[in-house]
C-alpha cells in the first residue's frame, strides 16, 4: 500500500491508547464508570453525564455495517488509485459506532446490515488502522 499523502489519523491525549491498542490488534473504547455509556470518539467526560470516571474496556470488535458511503471521485488525491472507496459506519456489538473500511470487499458489494468483525492493518509504526472484514461468508 502506498501511503504518501494519504491522511492518516493523529493522535492526541484522549485517544493516545485508542492508537496504542490498535498497533496491538485490540480495540479499546471508552466507557464511563458512573453511567456505563460508551464514549466514542474518546473525549475527557461522558457525553451523557459529564463524568471524567472513564476506563478503557476491550471490545470484540463484532458489529454490523450501519451505513456507507461509495466514493467515485478522488476528491483527494490519495485517493486516486483506490476508486471506488468504500467507507463504513459499523455499529459495534456495543453499541458504538465507527467508521471505517471494509477490507477483502469490493466498495460495490457493501451492504447495509452486513456482519463484520475487527481486522487490524499497519499503517506505518505509529498508526495501525481498525478495519472490518464480513463474517459468515
Ligand atoms: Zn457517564
Amino acid at each position: 500500500m502506498t501511503t504518501a499523502n494519504f491522511p492518516l489519523p493523529v493522535p492526541n491525549l484522549d485517544n493516545q491508547e485508542f492508537w496504542d491498542q490498535c498497533r496491538r490488534h485490540r480495540l479499546v473504547l471508552r466507557r464511563c464508570l458512573d453511567c456505563r455509556s460508551f464514549c466514542h470518539p474518546p473525549r475527557p467526560n461522558c457525553p451523557e453525564c459529564a463524568s471524567s470516571n472513564l476506563e478503557w474496556v476491550e471490545s470484540p470488535g463484532k458489529g454490523k455495517v450501519y451505513t456507507y458511503v461509495i466514493t467515485r471521485q478522488p476528491v483527494n488525491p490519495a485517493f486516486r488509485e483506490r476508486l471506488p472507496w468504500g467507507v463504513v459506519e459499523v455499529e459495534l456489538e456495543e453499541g458504538v459506532h465507527l467508521i471505517s473500511n471494509l477490507v477483502d470487499c469490493d466498495a460495490d458489494d457493501i451492504e447495509i446490515g452486513m456482519e463484520v468483525e475487527v481486522v487490524f492493518e499497519a499503517v506505518n509504526d505509529e498508526i495501525t488502522l481498525p478495519k472490518f472484514r464480513r463474517v459468515g461468508q
